[in-house]
């Protein structure tokens, strides 16, 4: 579970989830990149743009 930067609202993060997937707020519909440390602790970035522009 983490917490939607923009609304507060809980997200559900899966058990499985892996470090830099995108997960989406269900209240606001913002998506985040999921960041999980090596101690397993879950934070949540705000993904600006999804798809092309991870090349660099
Ligand atoms: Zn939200």
């Amino acid at each position: 579970m983490a917490s939607c930067l923009e609304c507060n609202q809980n997200i559900r993060v899966p058990q499985d989830a892996i470090d830099g997937e995108i997960v989406t707020c269900g209240d606001c519909g913002t998506c985040f990149e999921l960041e999980i440390s090596e101690s397993g602790v879950l934070t949540l970035k705000t993904a600006e743009s999804v798809g092309e522009d991870w090349g660099e």
